[in-house]
């Protein structure tokens, strides 16, 4: 009877499951070290896990759809949002802005969803700043230098002029290695999803998360002396 409540208990086995808090699952890493791919994988085929969709000034690519890699917005916009308090936070990347709009986060965490989130090293610790108890962090990192700049000329669709402002970016990144949660090193694709889903796992079953799980368990305690004295 794993769902039902014993005697006193007011609180089932799956409630004290499902009434968890969301999570934030920050995933960074410099260029070039198989990122989106790992972000892509858990999309497809984790339950309970969506992507934060950003808002962006930049232009869109031709292989992008707006409202699924982007809310592509204008400049405008994207300042009446923010100063409106609709951001939890924003930064600009080479030129444009980027930013995590508040309310869809907000409203998945309350509702026990867990949330991804592909955004750099700024956005990550505003993140921190407000809301350091929801947010873990993964830094990726490619095995070597490289293969980490073979990744970036495989894959073609940048200038050598974009690959060189990308690894300098990612010099600056790397030195803040210290600050993230967790640390793979993705040197073969499979084995660092692996981590990833199994960091996603472990976080999941965090007690601070769960609001339910003290009246679950002291309701189960306390049947359990009821019984034992009774
Ligand atoms: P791209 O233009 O290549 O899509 O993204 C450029 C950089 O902006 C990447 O490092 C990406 O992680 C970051 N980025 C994308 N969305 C956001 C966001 O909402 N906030 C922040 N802080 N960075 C973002």
């Amino acid at each position: 009877d794993q769902g039902k409540p014993h005697g006193g208990t007011v609180v089932t086995a799956d409630e004290a499951e499902s009434h968890r808090r969301g999570l934030m699952l920050v995933l960074s890493s410099p260029s070039g070290a198989g990122k989106s791919t790992i972000a892509r994988l858990l999309l497809e085929r984790e339950d309970n896990l969506e992507l934060s969709i950003s808002v962006t000034t930049r232009p869109r690519r031709t292989s992008e759809i707006d409202g699924v890699h982007y809310h592509f917005i204008t400049r405008e916009r994207f300042e009446q949002m923010r100063d409106r308090g609709e951001l939890l936070e924003w930064a600009e990347v080479h030129g444009n802005y980027y930013a995590t709009p508040r309310d869809p986060v907000e409203k998945a965490l309350g509702e026990g969803r867990d949330v991804l989130f592909d955004i750099d090293i700024q956005g990550t610790f505003q993140l921190y700043d407000r809301m350091r108890e929801d947010v873990v962090s993964v830094f990726i990192l490619p095995p070597s230098i490289a293969e980490m700049k073979s990744r970036l000329h495989r894959r073609a669709e940048d200038t050598q002029e974009v690959i060189l402002r990308r690894l300098k970016t990612a010099v600056g990144e790397m030195r803040h290695w210290t600050e993230y949660d967790y640390v793979v090193v993705n040197e073969d694709l499979s084995r660092a999803y692996e981590a990833v889903r199994a960091i996603l796992k472990a976080e999941r079953h965090k007690r601070a998360r769960s609001a339910a799980i003290g009246p679950f368990i002291e309701g189960m305690v306390g049947d359990l002396e009821g019984e034992l004295s009774g």
